[in-house]
């Protein structure tokens, strides 16, 4: 693996200055920044190869699809999916999951039947359950966690039955870093006939992706926590389920014929991809997924727990500071409160000292109220993210709270 000094190197935006002082960046849960290769692939695109997809016979409109077209071939690669009608272009996992909700939703769940959520989930894989619920007057029900953040296991036994059609959960918490035993959960719930989704905005990141050998029905992830764009995201569904499945979206793209009495659909994974897609940001993900490749999961997993394990261990030793999420199996994010000092006012003072950490409640304001607290500080570490970094922060935050 290529040394972390060299890594940073890739990325133009970590060598600026905040408030005149070197930024930090430690928000990456809510989105990674960009290396060199995804940034200069954006412009390689506009400036070269920018065709609309699909439909064209010239020279540019090849070249734009077969751009878009590999990186849906290196996306198949990256989740071990079967064949590439089984990976549908989204803006990301939001929309990913609304599909499966919507379509998926609208053919399996009906009235009195039952899906489980669990309670650490964002509010993208709450309200479209809650939203499908409502119309097909179903029942939404949630798997409890306990202090440390970890799913009680026993108690997703005790909701699940043969009226759970879908269960739906995070792979890897934004809020708490809880890496979920997703392949046991996923199991079980086939066990009763249920189908999966996972969640897996924070875990493709860190986390080695076999949708085959986790045997998911749907994954979901985005592209901009990957190192990739935003405004591009993946969902993975067996292609038996998305054969079954009616379209989420009409328009363009997505039809083989269409009069005033019937239309008839695109095979996959077209079916899924009304209207022209976010082409050159899916073009770029190519860039991302080999970045990631290339330096691989296991090195930026190994990496990043030494981040994590050194920072925790340096934040449990302020006083007052309470780490939300201690999980046993966590993926590089440190949540926190400090007694009597507000996260804002926290993640405010961390800014004008060039330090960017998330603050508030993550889109988990569930998960918030079970824990009795309206937010938390996050600090979240990527490949490029340093010890060093973390002796600053640490340093920065005791002189905060020393001061508040
Ligand atoms: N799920 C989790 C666990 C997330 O962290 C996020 C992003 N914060 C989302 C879903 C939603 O992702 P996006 O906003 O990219 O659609």
């Amino acid at each position: 693996m290529k040394n972390i000094q060299d890594i940073r190197q890739d990325f133009p935006i970590l060598h600026q200055e905040i408030q005149g002082k070197p930024l930090i960046y430690f928000d990456n849960a809510a989105t990674s920044q960009k290396p060199r290769s995804v940034i200069d692939s954006l412009n390689t695109y506009y400036t070269g190869m920018n065709a609309n997809v699909h439909r064209g016979i010239h020279t540019l409109a090849e070249r734009s699809t077969q751009a878009f077209e590999d990186t849906r071939e290196l996306v198949r690669h990256f989740l071990n999916a079967q064949s590439i009608e089984e990976v549908i272009y989204t803006k990301g996992t939001t929309e990913s999951l609304n599909l499966v909700a919507s379509s998926y939703g609208q053919i399996a769940v009906n009235e009195g039947d039952e899906v489980i959520i669990s309670t650490m989930e964002h509010h993208s894989n709450i309200v479209p359950w809650q939203l499908l619920c409502e119309r097909k007057k179903a029942i939404l029900k949630v798997i409890p966690i306990n202090d440390k953040g970890e799913l009680l296991f026993e108690e997703f036994e005790k909701l699940i039955s043969e009226r759970t059609k879908i269960v739906s959960v995070v792979h890897v918490s934004n809020t708490l870093g809880t890496i979920n035993p997703v392949k046991k959960i996923i199991d079980t719930a086939h066990q009763f006939g249920a189908i999966t989704v996972i969640d897996g905005a924070q875990a493709t990141p860190h986390v080695e992706i076999d949708v085959q050998d986790l045997n998911a029905d749907f994954y979901a992830f985005s592209g901009h926590k990957v190192y990739g764009p935003t405004g591009i995201g993946i969902l993975y569904g067996k292609k038996k389920l998305l054969e079954q499945m009616p379209p989420y979206m009409g328009g363009g793209e997505m039809i083989k014929e269409v009069t005033f009495e019937k239309t008839t659909y695109n095979d996959l994974p077209y079916k899924f991809e009304a209207g022209t897609p976010n082409i050159g940001d899916a073009v770029a993900l190519k860039n991302a997924i080999e970045f990631v490749l290339e330096i691989g999961r296991e090195n930026i997993a190994n990496h990043e727990q030494e981040l994590l394990e050194y920072a925790t261990q340096k934040l449990q030793e302020i006083p007052n500071l309470r780490i939300i999420g201690e999980a046993n199996h966590k993926a590089s994010v440190v949540s926190f409160v400090v007694d009597g000092v507000h996260s804002m006012d926290i993640g405010m003072m961390l800014d004008a000292n060039g330090i960017a950490v998330r603050t508030g409640n993550h889109c988990t304001m569930p998960l918030m109220a079970r824990f009795g607290i309206e937010g938390t500080v996050r600090a979240s570490f990527a490949i490029y993210n340093t010890t060093e970094e973390i002796d600053r922060f640490v340093s920065e935050l005791q002189r905060i709270i020393q001061v508040m």
